[in-house]
């Protein structure tokens, strides 16, 4: 890249990955501030790629924990949506609010370019498009952007395409019909996904059963789509065949799964099941659960074609397509060995990546 790349005061250090993760580097500019960790899971289908969070970690080892987590996320929804790319995560070390500027971004970049294409950015929690403007001032590496040639752009939209083939795939297993006419579908969080999807829904004919903690995102979708809206903590409760958890992650908690009267659970947000014993719990309660990393991979995909420089709209939808179709094969093989469907999906994703 330019000079600014190359010139650098942004040190970086190797540390030693957990088991089973490829590299961990650190980065530390006395310039700016920064203190980075870039964590590369896989490189087995790619380049590593996957999103910057900046958080005011408390420790550095809070910081590790969740970039190694968030990039072996990555590694497996970078394959479950079959792209050529690893996974990998970065995290800035601070307040977003106090603590970010240009420069940092820009010193950011500098640390992205010294890892030579191994890992791309993009932006995540704390981090905008408009921070991501700057970190390409210095460096390739980079999606997710808002202007340029390949510029992806806001990915919500093609995320809640994807959530919606997956649902409609689930209740064509489930019921062996996708119809959408007359379906009611609990959605909670009309957020950037959750809205879109709602429109797409309405659009097929669903009935809409939703929740937001902000008054502005309900009344849209009650004027528009004529959803009935309920109080947030009542959204689970609501007969509906099925709830769509597009907020926050850790939605599915053993006290959310025992309130749930859906028969399907299909939504766009990360890191649903609250613990290791909550994908079990749905399948003993008899509620059909769609994995999440499966069901909201469009947006990946977006960021993907940015990276590889594609923008023929029919690699996206053929993408996104596969989604689905990876969730039939999850579920097809979760019904033969009786075993939850997020089991299934781990061990579909590890063969993938063999
Ligand atoms: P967003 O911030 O635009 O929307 C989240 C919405 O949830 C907001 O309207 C917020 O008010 C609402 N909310 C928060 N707490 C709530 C609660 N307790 N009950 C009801 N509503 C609540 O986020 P988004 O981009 O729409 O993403 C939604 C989820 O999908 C997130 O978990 C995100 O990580 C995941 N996801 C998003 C994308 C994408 O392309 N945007 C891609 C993959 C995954």
């Amino acid at each position: 890249m330019n000079d600014a790349a190359t010139d650098t005061s942004v040190i970086i250090r190797e540390l030693k990955p957990s088991a089973g993760y490829e590299r961990l580097v650190e980065a530390r500019d006395a310039d700016t501030g920064l203190h980075a960790l870039v964590s590369i899971h896989s490189l087995k289908r790619g380049p590593a790629a996957g999103g910057c969070r900046m958080f005011n970690y408390a420790k550095i080892e809070d910081a590790i924990y969740d970039v190694e987590r968030l990039s072996r996320g990555m590694t497996y929804k970078n394959a479950a949506a079959e792209l050529p790319l690893g996974g990998g995560k970065s995290v800035i070390i601070g307040d977003p609010k106090t603590q970010k500027s240009p420069e940092l971004m820009r010193a950011f970049g500098r640390f992205i370019d010294q890892l030579a294409g191994d890992y791309y950015t993009a932006e995540d929690v704390g981090v905008s498009p408009q921070d991501m403007a700057h970190v390409a001032e210095v460096t390739a590496y980079v999606a997710g952007l808002e202007g340029g040639e390949f510029a992806s752009g806001d990915p919500s939209p093609v995320t809640a395409r994807g959530v919606f083939l997956c649902l409609k795939q689930t209740l064509k297993h489930g019921l062996g019909s996708d119809d959408l006419t007359g379906k009611v579908i609990a959605i909670q969080g009309l957020g950037h996904v959750g809205m879109s999807l709602a429109g797409m829904l309405h659009e097929a004919g669903a009935e809409l059963i939703v929740s937001d903690i902000n008054d502005e995102a309900v009344r849209i979708a009650q004027d528009s789509f004529g959803a009935t809206v309920v109080a947030p903590d009542e959204i689970l409760h609501q007969r509906a065949d099925v709830f769509a958890p597009c907020a926050m992650g850790g939605a599915l908690t053993a006290d959310a799964i025992a309130a749930l009267k859906a028969r399907f659970v299909v939504g766009a947000a990360n890191n649903q099941l609250a613990d290791d014993t909550c994908g079990q719990r749905l399948k003993d309660a008899g509620i059909l659960y769609a994995p999440d990393y499966i069901v909201n991979g469009g947006g990946i995909v977006n960021v993907a074609m940015e990276i590889l420089k594609i923008s023929d709209p029919a690699y996206r939808e053929s993408r996104i397509a596969g989604l689905a179709t990876t969730l039939e094969d999850v579920f097809v093989r979760a019904d033969e060995t009786d075993q939850p469907p997020h089991v299934i999906a781990d061990q579909l994703i590890e063969s993938r990546l063999r």
